[in-house]
């Protein structure tokens, strides 16, 4: 692309005026602007373009301003190639962005909030106390769940689910990756229902829990006690991380008369996945076919808005002063997930309370050194250590380490691999990173993984996973 995009802080009152060049700019701003009005959500749209004043087009120079540096650096950073596109789309020819910061521009208004929309708190209170069984959180309620975009749809189906158990979608199943809030919305259906008939029967587990009580109950010769457990003395069954029971025959087995014998009675079935019906490994025909009589929901990873507005929603109820610049900058650069977000936030106000410093973007960059991955920026060895320990669950220290455990060796070695696939380090570099190792075990570690990665299909999705995370 031929164009270009600059920035200048410009806290002068007016330049010299020109309304010729002032007039040019507002029209090709605005037509530009309404191409891309359909590609972004509303709240992008509403947050990074609609405070944007274009001041003058000269020759093939678009200056705009815009009241926060922040914001023009996320605008250069991510939707840079969109906006000159449409602007050159417009012209028939490249184009220069030259954007400057004008503070002036905050005293028309306040800042958009960039939070998606919440959901209305839940209006059914009935008078009575529920019994919430103590494995229900009361803090995972559909009031502290920010909705957005990518979990919309999801929130919609927990909702119908929840205000009519076992009518609207039955069974309801819904999936998506580790750390989007899957569980926080089994207990939210869960609180909910309890709220509006607390003489509801409510029983949440995970499918782990729930293969223990089976063999449990096996070996103690307490079927009986077991099948009511689940079936009469139940109205909605909750079952968290369905993907466990793949491979778990018997389990499956039990699973499936428990599906049955609710399903009939008209109870509540909801489950949560990590992966689709048909992507767990060893789950059984008959059930996958059994989910597709209700509803299949998918929860994506969240936008940017929905992100920040996680954030605040989660500062909000910590009382953690957390300034606007600093939830953007956080939101912006740390994508993985809602649990990772929120672990950040907790993080930096922690050292911030200790240090008695104030929360500032300067501080978080410096606090969350470790986690953010800033685009542009390439990781360096520490943070390739974290996320791929993070990612196999294994400690930093122990891929630093001698240990030759399978899972730690095997982390050991991916982290390697990734390290000399990003960084170009040359192999001793490498080694010495990797607490003191010597160059040839760097290099086994490199044809390991590549070697690896055709004969394992689980591995090589880990690694080019981690890849992709990595290069942001
Ligand atoms: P999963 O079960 O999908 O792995 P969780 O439900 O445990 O994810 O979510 C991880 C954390 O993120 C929880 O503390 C949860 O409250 C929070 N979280 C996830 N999504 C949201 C959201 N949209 N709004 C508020 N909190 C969220
Ligand atoms: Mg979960």
């Amino acid at each position: 692309m031929s164009g270009s995009l600059s920035t200048a802080v410009d806290n002068s009152v007016d330049g010299p005026f020109d309304a010729t060049a002032e007039q040019a700019a507002l029209d090709l701003w605005t037509r530009a602007i309404e191409r891309l009005r359909g590609r972004l959500s509303r709240h992008t749209f509403q947050t990074y373009f609609e405070p944007v004043r274009p001041l003058s087009l000269i020759g093939d120079e678009l200056t705009l301003a815009h009241s926060s540096k922040f914001m023009i650096d996320w605008v250069r950073d991510n939707l840079l190639d969109v906006l000159l596109q449409d602007l050159e789309a417009q012209r028939g020819s490249p184009c220069a962005v030259r954007f400057v910061v004008r503070e002036r521009l905050s005293e028309t208004g306040e800042e958009p909030d960039p939070g998606g929309p919440t959901i209305p708190g839940d209006v059914q209170r009935v008078a009575g106390v529920p019994v919430r069984p103590p494995n229900i959180n009361a803090k995972y309620t559909f009031d502290s769940f920010v909705v957005g975009p990518s979990n919309q749809f999801a929130v919609a189906a927990c909702t119908a689910v929840a205000n009519a158990p076992g009518r609207a979608y039955n069974p309801l199943f819904l999936y998506g990756g580790v750390g989007l809030g899957k569980t926080h919305l089994v207990h939210a259906v869960g609180n909910h229902a309890l709220k509006a008939n607390p003489a509801c029967h409510v029983v949440y587990l995970s499918s782990e829990a729930f293969t223990n009580d089976l063999i449990h109950a096996l070996e103690q010769h307490k079927m009986p006690e077991f099948r009511a457990r689940y079936r009469e003395k139940c109205d909605i069954l909750l079952l968290d991380d369905i993907q466990f029971l793949g491979n778990k025959k018997q389990t499956m087995e039990e699973f499936f008369h428990t599906f049955n014998a609710l399903h009939e009675a008209g109870k509540q079935i909801f489950v949560t996945s990590d992966k689709l019906p048909n992507e767990i490994e060893g789950f059984e025909e008959r059930l996958r076919s059994r989910f597709q009589w209700g509803l299949i929901a998918d929860i994506q990873p969240p936008e940017v808005e929905t992100r920040v507005a996680i954030l605040k929603k989660k500062a909000a109820t910590d009382n953690i002063h957390l300034p606007d610049d600093v939830a953007l900058f956080l939101g912006t650069h740390i994508r993985s997930n809602v649990r990772e977000l929120e672990g950040s936030l907790i993080r930096l106000a922690a050292y911030a309370s200790l240090t008695r410093a104030a929360i500032t973007v300067e501080l978080a960059k410096d606090v969350l050194k470790t986690v953010l991955v800033v685009r542009g920026d390439k990781p360096d060895v520490e943070q390739i250590i974290r996320v791929v320990g993070e990612a196999m669950q294994v400690r930093p220290n122990d891929i630093k380490g001698d240990r030759r455990q399978q899972g730690i060796a095997r982390a050991r070695q991916t982290a390697m691999y990734l390290t000399r696939k990003i960084t170009h380090l040359s192999y001793p570099a490498i080694g010495e990173r990797f607490g003191g190792k010597d160059h040839s075990t760097v290099i086994n570690a490199e044809q390991r993984i590549t070697q690896l990665m055709d004969e394992d299909t689980e591995l090589r999705a880990t690694v080019e996973s981690l890849l992709r995370r990595l290069n942001g």
